[in-house]
Parts: structure tokens; C-alpha cells; sequence
């Protein structure tokens, strides 16, 4: 992540430079993990700096705070001018945004933060493409990881909570210690999951596939834009159950997600997919995707909140 200490952090309902948002050593999302948290692109559009789908982002961080029973003092509202107003103040014209929900100093019990206020942050940084610029052309080598996704019924893949990014941290390191730019991982019943911080597309005779919520995935938002780019083109969305060797024999695979955007997979595994590049499908999908920021694509749902 880019340099973030000169920007201003919104800390309880305040902007402070960073060195001033400072938490307790005793804090219980240190220790346990008690924490929510979204990540948000802003981009530099031709009607200016608008956040991308910023309320579905919101929801979903009160949805993973409702999942742990996390208690904080903002409405979805605030929390949504919190951001807006980051960005105005740090003068960013694209940004990632990283709102946190998270408990702090309230006593190292487990169930201490139990019905306690939690914390809550908001922190802009400028940040490229997360793969990298090339990797959005050329497309990235990604391994099956030996690591599953975590299972039902024990960390919910649904909430986006800091916890389950150590199952993260696993996959992906894993794919970076053997040569991979990042990793894929299958669910608790060996079917297809997702990947560390995105999840996965595959394009076989022109249609779509995708693992379904049940498959210990984040519902990603740029998942759901892509379902609806996709029907604007007339491309067919299935969401099933996935088996691993599907991705061998995929025309096309790509992951997405708001750091990663729409990045093709040019290998899984060593084996190449398709034509080794990004495909004639990802390809539309990309230019239907960032022309939601350069007035190609209509924005008919709204998806753009100019700051
Ligand atoms: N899965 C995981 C595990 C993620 O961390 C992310 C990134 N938030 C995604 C999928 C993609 O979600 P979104 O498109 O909402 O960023």
C-alpha cells in the first residue's frame, strides 16, 4: 500500500494526521481479530472524483458488523460523508479507501468488546492497480492453493472481517513463495472458491461462470457489477458449483475485485489459459468497467457518488 502518512485519517468522528490515530497496544482487534472493515476506489472521472458504489460498500461493512454483533456510534450516513469528506480534505482525486470498524482497548476478555463501541476509521491513500498495470493486459499465473477457504460455519466468508484475512495471508503467500502472482482457492468440499482478496470468473463458449455465495466467497461488489455489465451485453452469467479442472479447461479466466479490478489469469497452475493473454471476453468486460469512469458506459444504476 502507498504512502499514507501525510494524508488526514478520520478517527472517531474526527480528521487527525495519521501519527495521531493511534491505538492501544491492548486493543482487542489486535488480539482477537474483532474487526470489519471495506476497501473502496474512488476514481478521477470525466465529471469528477466520484466513489464507486459507496453505499453498497457501507452496507456491506454494517452487514459484517450486524454478522459479529459490533456496536458503533455512525449511522451508514455518516459514514458515507466520512468518506466523502477524506477525500476532499487529503485533495485526492482517486483514491482506495479503507474504512474500519474495530474494537479497541476494552479488556483482553474474549467476550470483553461484548456490547461496547467499537472504533471507527476512515483512511484514503493513492494506490495503483493492485496486480500491477501489466497484469491488467497481460493477465497473471495463479495457483490452486493448498489452502481452503474457510468453511461454513465457522468464520462466515460473508462478513468482511479482518479475521478471515489470516486465511488470506495463507493463500497468498503460498502463491508468492512458489513464483505466483496470487493464489485460488478451493472451498471446505474442494470446489472452487475464491482467491485471497478477489474472486474469480471463468468464460467458456461465451458464458460466464462463477462460484455461488454458499462457496465460501466474499460477495464481491465488483462480482455483482460484472453480473450486470455482463447483461448488458448479452453475456450469460451461471452461478454454480465449480470443480478445480474446470480452470485447465476455462476459454478465458479472470479475478476481480475493488483493488484487483478485472485482472485476466493467463495460467493456472502452470497451464496456460486460452490464448496465454487477456481474452476477448475479459476484454469487453474491462472496457465496459473502467468506461463507467470515462463516460463510455452509462451509469444507470447510480453507481458513481461524486464527492
Ligand atoms: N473476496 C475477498 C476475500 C476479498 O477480500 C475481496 C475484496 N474486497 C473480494 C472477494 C472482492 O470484493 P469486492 O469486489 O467487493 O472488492
Amino acid at each position: 500500500m502507498s504512502d499514507s502518512k501525510s494524508s488526514l485519517i478520520w478517527f472517531n468522528g474526527e480528521h487527525v494526521p495519521e501519527h495521531q490515530a493511534t491505538v492501544s497496544v491492548l486493543s482487542h482487534a489486535l488480539h482477537y481479530g474483532t474487526s470489519v472493515f471495506e476497501g473502496i476506489r474512488a476514481y478521477k472521472t470525466h465529471k469528477g472524483t466520484a466513489v464507486f458504489r459507496l453505499q453498497d460498500h457501507i452496507q456491506r461493512l454494517f452487514d459484517s458488523a450486524k454478522i459479529y454483533r459490533l456496536k458503533q456510534p455512525y449511522t451508514q450516513e455518516q459514514v458515507e460523508e466520512a468518506i466523502r469528506e477524506n477525500l476532499r480534505v487529503n485533495g485526492f482525486e482517486s483514491a482506495y479507501i479503507r474504512p474500519l470498524i474495530f474494537a479497541g482497548n476494552v479488556g483482553l476478555g474474549v467476550g470483553s468488546a461484548q456490547g461496547k463501541n467499537c472504533e471507527v476509521m476512515v483512511a484514503s491513500m493513492q494506490w495503483g492497480a493492485y496486480l500491477g498495470e501489466e497484469a491488467l493486459e497481460q493477465g497473471i499465473d495463479v495457483c490452486v492453493s493448498s489452502w481452503n477457504r474457510v468453511a461454513p460455519n465457522t468464520l462466515p466468508s460473508g462478513a468482511k472481517a479482518g479475521g478471515n484475512y489470516l486465511s488470506s495471508q495463507l493463500i497468498n503467500e503460498e502463491s508468492h513463495r512458489h513464483g505466483y502472482a496470487e493464489g485460488l482457492a478451493l472451498d471446505v468440499n474442494g470446489l472452487l472458491s475464491e482467491g485471497s482478496g478477489e474472486n474469480v470468473f471463468l468464460v467458456k463458449k461465451g458464458k460466464l461462470y462463477t462460484p455461488p455465495l454458499s462457496a465460501g466467497i466474499l460477495p464481491g461488489i465488483t462480482r455483482d457489477t460484472i453480473a450486470h455489465l455482463a447483461k448488458r451485453l448479452d453475456l450469460e452469467v451461471v452461478e454454480q458449483n465449480i470443480a478445480r479442472e474446470a480452470l485447465y479447461l476455462a476459454d478465458e479466466v479472470f479475478m476481480c475485485g475493488t483493488a484487483a479490478e478485472i485482472t485476466p489469469v493467463r495460467s493456472v497452475d502452470r497451464q496456460q489459459v486460452g490464448a496465454g493473454k487477456c481474452g476477448p471476453v475479459t476484454k469487453q468486460l474491462q472496457t465496459a468497467f473502467f468506461g463507467l469512469f470515462n463516460g463510455e458506459t452509462e451509469d444507470s444504476e447510480g453507481w458513481l457518488d461524486f464527492i
